[in-house]
């Protein structure tokens, strides 16, 4: 099979029979062998009513419902699994995305050789202040901390070559990280793509501006477990053992000059704070990297890894 198409989907009950037809067309024109992956996350609406129906229209379209509203990365997650296709495309169901640039993406995994192309929506057709700015400087702030050169890491539409998307798990909101999820998988070869952004034609967004604030502690959170994982105790240690001799430094002048003079005062002393909490902090620190290590040991990921290629078995 060519192409997967995964689509989650929440209340979008409206856009989904002008989406697949569109889809489908593009399909048949380029004489693709494919499926659409559609995932319902718990929509309220028809929306599940209408994939059913489409379905006996167009059996290249399949369907997941989730019980209740789970989140775009659990929709997406879920089809990466259900997916055959040689290359996975993603896209959103409110037709913001256009499936024109299916052809154009699949050529760039198969014959430019990517692993994984993004979508760049250069010209945006959203709400400029609650979304088009702040997501510059959130793009700014993950280019800056991955080191991968998108501009437009939370596009809906990308495409990805099929190992990519089973290598990895997309849980959370983590949606917005793919592209850094797939480096730290060892998926180098990330592509970018100006595509077509179009205004939401039917029903509302599902994001508001609450997305930065929780966009920028999921991007901490992705750094730091992408880089201390299996290892916080390499992180947590050595700030812990840094912070606790810092500390330790302070109160050993204090006890020196204690020794020296004995009537010198040293509790009413600024240094003696500071020094005391330096060393309290530092050994919790310090034992936050064991509890996290304890938690690492128990991690049934704790030796993931991906093989690339075998030889000789
Ligand atoms: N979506 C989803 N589950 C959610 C929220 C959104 O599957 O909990 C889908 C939504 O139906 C759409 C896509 O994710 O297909 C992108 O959402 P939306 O268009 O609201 O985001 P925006 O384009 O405003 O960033
Ligand atoms: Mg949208």
């Amino acid at each position: 099979m060519h192409l997967s198409i995964v689509i989650p989907l929440k209340d979008e009950a409206e856009s989904l029979p002008e989406l697949t037809a569109w889809i489908a067309r593009v399909m048949n024109q380029h004489q693709y062998s494919y499926e659409i992956i559609l995932i319902d996350d718990g929509s309220t609406d028809e929306s599940w009513q209408v994939i059913q129906q489409l379905r006996g229209e167009n059996n290249h379209i399949k369907g997941i419902k989730f019980q209740r509203n789970y989140g775009k990365s659990a929709a997406l997650n879920e089809g990466f699994k259900a997916s055959q296709g040689e290359v996975v495309i993603t896209m959103d169901a409110d037709l913001q995305d256009s499936p024109d640039e299916i052809p154009e993406l699949y050529q760039m995994i198969t014959e430019t050789g990517f692993d994984m192309v993004s979508g760049w929506k250069k010209k945006r057709y959203d709400n400029t202040l609650t979304k088009n700015i702040p997501s510059k400087f959130f793009n700014a702030a993950t280019r800056k901390m991955s080191g991968i050169a998108l501009h437009d890491f939370n596009c809906g539409l990308k495409a990805y070559r099929q190992k990519v998307v089973k290598s990895i798990e997309v849980y959370g909101e983590m949606h917005r990280y793919i592209p850094v999820l797939a480096k730290w998988a060892g998926f180098r070869k990330i592509g970018e793509k100006v595509v077509e952004h179009r205004k939401r034609k039917y029903g509302t967004t599902k994001f508001g501006w609450d997305r930065f604030v929780n966009g920028f502690l999921d991007l901490a959170t992705i750094m730091f477990v992408g880089k201390f994982g299996k290892r916080p105790m390499h992180f947590f240690g050595l700030w812990g053992t840094l912070c606790f001799l810092l500390g330790f430094v302070g109160s050993l002048y204090l006890i020196v000059q204690k020794l020296i003079d004995f009537q010198v005062a040293i509790t009413n002393r600024p240094i003696f704070f500071i020094a005391l909490s330096f060393m309290i902090i530092g050994s919790q620190l310090f034992l936050a990297g064991f509890v996290g290590e304890l938690i690492a040991r128990n991690a049934p990921e704790r030796n993931s890894y991906l093989i690339e290629e075998r030889e000789g078995w």
